[in-house]
């Protein structure tokens, strides 16, 4: 296929007009325009993509691909966005996120398998393996992303992670345009990381289980939903905003600096888990980022440790 040539004064209004034609022509549905993706989030806060594109099929991802090879506009995929802040002024480039297709829940007690669609949500996908008698993925019921958010961003908890349990990973490489399957061992996993880039897309996973006894998962689910409830503040937050650096918890030196409640305009630290900042009903998500900066440099200055976003930032400036 022919690579419409892009001048070299191409403004961002070219390249979204260019990705557009490209998008349209095959998937005209499912290309939507400044729509507002902070919603999108558990923020609930932040602007607008320039183009949204939701992948229904694997079809898809060849359009996008298409798409991104002609326009050289940056793109990002979107979960269920518990980890993410978009900034007022939005994202510039294409939003794209799977569709419910991409939702399935599949347990295999013979194999000890579960296969996830990578929109397949982590609270379902521990009830469900947990009720038919698989045992290894209780942690996940308290965090509300995707499977593909999991993986990519190696979540876990409660003495567990994503990297312990994964196994197979089908993954959309949108810079090569093709489909790639990964073994456990062929990504490296670190914490709160993995080296999937920007430009690979989950599509699904399978995870390793062992056998396990319903009822007991059960009771151990509740208590992490219970412990969860007693420790962690509800309303609209990304979970932890800074990763714990190695023998540090961000939340405990934070309360230990007096931090715990401390507000910036629309934004606070939540005085239950200082790691958690919370945003008002109709808040900003740049008093969010203004109160990273804030709380980040009160760190350094005081303990000379700089803490790292667990976070992803959309549409800022790199932090200072
Ligand atoms: C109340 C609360 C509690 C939380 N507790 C925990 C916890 O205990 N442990 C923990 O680890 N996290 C926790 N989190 C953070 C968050 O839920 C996890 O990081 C989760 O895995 C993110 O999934 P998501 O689908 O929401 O990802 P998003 O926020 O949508 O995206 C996060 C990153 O993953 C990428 N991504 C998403 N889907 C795909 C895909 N299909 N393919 C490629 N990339 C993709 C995005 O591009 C982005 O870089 C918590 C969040 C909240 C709000």
């Amino acid at each position: 296929m022919n690579r419409k040539i892009l001048a070299k004064n191409s403004t961002q209004t070219d390249k979204v007009a260019i990705a557009a034609s490209v998008l349209t022509a095959a998937k005209k549905d499912n290309v939507f325009f400044d729509l507002p993706i902070g919603e999108k989030t558990t923020y609930r806060a932040g602007g607008s993509a320039a183009i949204f594109f939701r992948i229904d099929e694997l079809d898809d991802l060849y359009v996008l691909s298409h798409a991104l090879w002609q326009s050289s506009l940056e793109v990002m995929c979107l979960g269920k966005g518990s980890n993410t802040l978009v900034s007022e002024k939005g994202f510039s480039g294409i939003c794209c996120a799977l569709s419910d297709q991409f939702s399935y829940i599949e347990t295999d007690k013979n194999d000890l398998t579960l296969t996830c669609g990578a929109a397949a949500s982590l609270p379902q996908i521990a009830r469900q393996s947990a009720a038919a008698g698989l045992s290894g993925m209780e942690w996940a019921v308290g965090i509300p992303g995707s499977c593909g958010g999991a993986v990519l961003m190696n979540a876990g908890g409660h003495g567990s992670d994503t990297a312990t349990v994964v196994g197979r990973m089908d993954v959309f490489d949108l810079a090569g345009g093709q489909l790639i399957t990964y073994q456990r061992d062929e990504v490296a996993f670190s914490y709160r990381h993995s080296s999937f880039s920007g430009r690979e897309i989950l599509l699904e996973a399978v995870f390793n289980l062992v056998p396990g006894d319903a009822q007991r998962s059960l009771v151990e689910i509740q208590e992490i939903v219970s412990w969860r409830r007693q420790h962690q503040p509800g309303g609209k937050n990304a979970g932890s905003v800074f990763k714990n650096p190695q023998g540090i918890s961000v939340g405990k030196l934070l309360d230990e600096l007096g931090l715990k409640g401390f507000r910036h305009r629309s934004a606070c630290v939540s005085d239950k888990h200082a790691n958690f900042f919370q945003l008002d009903t109709g808040g900003r998500s740049d008093d969010v980022l203004e109160l990273i900066e804030i709380v980040r440099e009160k760190v350094v200055r005081e303990t000379g440790i700089v803490l790292e976003p667990e976070v992803k930032l959309v549409g800022f400036e790199n932090l200072q």
